[in-house]
């Protein structure tokens, strides 16, 4: 199966992808892309059916660029995604000595997201909320997608029903007329609170204060609204203002013990279950003593450290979004942490300050986005030379390029393993230890 969740097979020697397909599937396939060294396929018939089948029960599975494996059983899933973290970390990485240790589940399969950020367009005549086709602009309508709650589909049900109402056009790439662009929902599962942040072109929103209120009379759970202005050509969801309509601009969860502020613009982990394990594991990875300190590179609304903190002297946290510095800061009052700080500044930037002024990190857990680590920072991790670096990742061919990189800077790979952050979906985290002041085994 590839990185991506299609099905490989050969034909004649030419290697073929074909979507919703498992190992151990006989398939006649149907060639639709033929490039120089590969070809895509779709499924013309089923002749033996693998064993890790599954029933998909999702009626735009494989067309709404969210889901890859609905057709395969979970725990097979799990297997599949482990097998890709190893892959990666043996061919990317170049390390062939660890200790890999057995896949982490998601305690939920399906509904397990808490956000969900709908693109808004006209489809067929009428405004629909929906999802985007994979690597295209082309909206799937979705009323009720499986990975989310249900009620999710009740407020973007109303507020469709309202842009009907009050003739708000949604957004046309093609022209940049038009108003509604995204619905962002967010669903603080602790507390039972949920917040909607319309993301609309420029000119603001009319009507607003109706909608809000008719979002917080017909969806109980919504607690605050927010309208953000995107009055750019581009795939970025948000523009630069938010302004709060109702409500305090803030939701409250709780994750591994830490009641977390979040506001639209943090980063929030999507399945909160599963994020607790996540952590647990990070914690144990990461095994801290009372006098260690610790440094959180890349650390969002601040939740790992801060849920660490009453193991160490110190946690010191580095982020980019302003917004969730200030949740994090938020987070560590509403908790009574005293000792944890969060500077708002670029990860690497902010290694280099922080060896300067002579801060050495015990422990550095970094958790970067996609695209990985920052070129020079797996460098300036090893001038800040902590005990033990706890790398969480969720894309596993950046963790494995930037596993090599770490090594060749005398750190050690100890362990990793998948956790499942993204049931059903092509993606998986993964966490890594490494230790530095052994000699690097390849
Ligand atoms: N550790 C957090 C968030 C991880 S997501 C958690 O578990 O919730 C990655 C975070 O890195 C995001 O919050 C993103 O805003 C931040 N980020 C991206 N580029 C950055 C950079 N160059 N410097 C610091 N933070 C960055």
């Amino acid at each position: 199966m590839s990185h991506d969740g299609d099905g490989v097979g050969r034909y004649s020697g030419l290697v073929v992808f074909v979507p919703m397909t498992a190992v151990g599937d006989v398939i006649e396939a149907k060639i639709v892309k033929m490039l120089k060294n590969r070809a895509y396929a779709i499924i013309a018939r089923i002749i033996t059916p693998s064993p890790h089948r599954a029933q998909n029960d999702c009626p735009v599975f494989s067309r709404c660029g969210g889901c890859s494996l609905r057709h395969i059983e979970y725990h097979h899933e799990l297997s599949v995604k482990s097998g890709w973290v190893v892959e990666n970390i043996k061919r990317i990485g170049g390390v062939k000595d660890f200790t890999l240790e057995p896949p982490l589940f998601s305690p939920l399969v399906s509904r397990y997201r808490n956000k969900a950020q709908y693109p808004v367009r006209r489809v067929d005549g009428k405004i629909r909320a929906g999802f985007f086709r994979g690597r295209s602009h082309g909206l799937v309508p979705v009323d009720d997608c499986l990975l989310q709650p249900e009620f999710f589909g009740d407020i973007t049900a109303e507020v469709i029903r309202f842009a009907e109402e009050y003739s708000i056009e949604p957004y046309d790439e093609a022209t940049g007329a038009g108003i509604l662009r995204h619905i962002f929902i967010r669903h603080a599962e602790a507390s039972n609170e949920t917040m909607v942040c319309l993301v609309v072109n420029k000119g603001g929103l009319p009507h607003k204060e109706e909608l809000a209120a008719a979002l917080h009379s017909r969806c109980r759970t919504v607690k605050t609204v927010l309208v953000n202005e995107n009055a750019d050509n581009t795939n970025v969801i948000f523009g630069k203002n938010t302004r709060v309509v109702s409500g305090s601009g803030y939701i409250t969860d709780k994750l591994a013990g830490v009641r977390v502020r979040l506001s639209v613009r943090s980063f929030y982990q999507v399945n909160r279950a599963a994020a607790e394990i996540l952590y647990e594991a990070s914690l144990l990875y990461a095994s801290p003593q009372k006098t260690d300190v610790l440094l959180d590179l890349y650390c969002g609304a601040g939740t790992i450290g801060l849920s660490m903190a009453h193991a160490v002297k110190e946690v010191i946290g580095v982020e980019l979004v302003a917004d969730a510095v200030r949740d994090a800061e938020a987070t560590a009052r509403l908790n009574g942490i005293q000792n944890a700080r969060f500077i708002h500044a670029d990860a690497a930037l902010e290694a280099d300050a922080l060896t300067q002024k002579g801060v050495r990190p015990d422990i550095v857990i970094v958790d970067p986005p996609r695209k990985g680590l920052q070129e020079n920072l797996p460098a300036s991790i090893a001038q800040l030379a902590p005990h033990k670096l706890v790398y969480i990742s969720c894309n596993p061919a950046t963790l494995a390029r930037d596993i090599e990189r770490l090594c060749s800077l005398g750190f050690k790979l100890i362990k990793a393993r998948a956790v499942d952050l993204f049931p059903r979906t092509a993606h998986v985290e993964a966490i890594a230890l490494l230790q530095l002041d052994l000699p690097c085994v390849k």
